[in-house]
């Protein structure tokens, strides 16, 4: 018919997120603890400073890497944050969303053929990624057992030694899991024994509740074998904005950025001044913003607790990953407590067969409301 759905395209499901959040625009009373984020505005000096360039006309494409300026900025944040170090000319590149990032960086650095291990319950978007830059999807599971985290062995069962790259995210979406500076040695150690890069989505690093965040790329010898991924929709409540940010050697961000430039030119110019402002003068809201998402944390975590629901103790991002609490599926059991209590949360199997018997319940929802899902969730179990 002219216009043949290519087989990567076919190959790759909707997204099982999607079906729930039409299930719960059927009705009016829902309370959605399905959304990944935040329930927060930007802060207003970013969206000051967005406004601002508007008014002085700043509507012209920046350059492909992003603004000099944004991207010095970021070089100083990351190395005050989290103690990495790049440089703003060759080593930083700004991106529509962690998204571009992610993609452009599988199709600068994916042949055809080649294996990408994607760490499981994984964000959504990874695998068909994966399959969009021609490469090979190669599931690595975690368990409840180790709290969801990578491990050496958990490596080795799935395989990935042949693996060319490993796609990780801690603080993890969609389990909360976090990994401390020595948990991530043995994966390290794994990935430089056996010659394996590592793409590791750091979005969530500063939403961390009980440690501070490491990055994998301060480990000895990670720094030339990773790409760092991180942006402002979580932490700076910026999703709409749609900017992020890729952090590799430079032969690595030109590459990228070869992709960057022809599929996209550059990131959104207003959202890099928005972007601008928020890490120069915005850490005070910030810090507001993930005490509220911590105190939401622990009421959530100790509802479950108290239902008697195993729940294991998330430390980041605003997601706990509880045991569906009845013999059901996980997508029976979420469908359920949709249509009798008008709660929504998302089967765990949507992230991966690692998520099958978990719901991922979000908590970037105020405690009014948070507090009358747990009611409905009680009075549901409780039937
Ligand atoms: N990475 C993870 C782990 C996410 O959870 C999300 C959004 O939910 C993204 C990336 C997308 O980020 P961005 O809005 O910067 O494209």
């Amino acid at each position: 018919m002219g216009l043949d759905i290519s087989e990567r395209v076919r190959s790759v499901p909707p997204s099982g997120i999607r079906k729930f959040f039409e299930l719960a625009e059927e009705r009016d009373d829902v309370i959605s603890l399905g959304v990944g984020e935040p329930d927060f505005s930007a802060p207003w000096a970013a969206r000051d400073a967005a406004i601002d360039s508007l008014e002085r006309g700043r509507t012209s494409y920046t350059s492909n890497r992003g603004l000099l300026e944004l991207r010095r900025a970021i070089s100083g944040h990351v190395d005050d944050r989290y103690d990495l170090d790049y440089d703003a000319d060759e080593e930083i590149l700004v991106t529509t969303g962690v998204s571009e990032a992610v993609d452009a960086t599988l199709r600068a650095l994916v042949d055809p053929g080649d294996t990408v291990a994607v760490v499981e319950p994984a964000y959504i978007s990874y695998v068909p990624g994966v399959v969009f830059a021609g490469g090979e999807p190669l599931r690595v599971p975690t368990r409840e057992a180790d709290e969801f985290k990578l491990t050496y062995e958990a490596l080795e069962r799935a395989g990935a030694a042949d693996a060319d790259l490993l796609m990780l995210c801690y603080p993890n979406n969609p389990t909360g899991a976090v990994m401390t500076g020595e948990e991530l040695g043995p994966v390290a150690e794994f990935c430089r024994e056996h010659d394996v890069g590592v793409l590791s989505d750091e979005i969530y690093a500063e939403l961390q509740y009980e440690n501070d965040h490491t990055s994998i790329a301060t480990l000895p010898g990670m720094r030339e074998r990773t790409v760092v991924f991180n942006g402002f929709s979580k932490a700076y409540a910026m999703t709409g904005l749609r900017l992020g940010y890729a952090m590799a050697p430079p032969e690595v961000t030109t590459a990228i950025n070869r992709v960057h430039q022809y599929g996209m030119l550059s990131a959104p110019t207003t959202a890099q001044y928005a972007a601008l402002e928020a890490l120069r003068s915005c850490d005070d809201e910030v810090g507001t913003m993930v005490d509220e998402y911590d105190r939401r944390r622990r009421f959530v975590l100790s509802r479950f607790d108290e239902m008697g629901v195993d729940c294991f103790r998330a430390r980041g991002a605003f997601y706990v990953f509880p045991e569906v609490p009845t013999d059901e599926s996980a997508e029976a059991f979420a469908e359920g407590l949709l249509r009798e209590e008008g709660v929504a949360m998302v089967p765990g199997d949507a992230f991966g067969d690692g998520g099958e018997g978990h719901l991922r319940v979000s908590y970037a929802t105020g405690l009014d409301d948070l507090r009358e899902a747990m009611r409905r969730f009680e009075a549901y179990i409780s039937d």
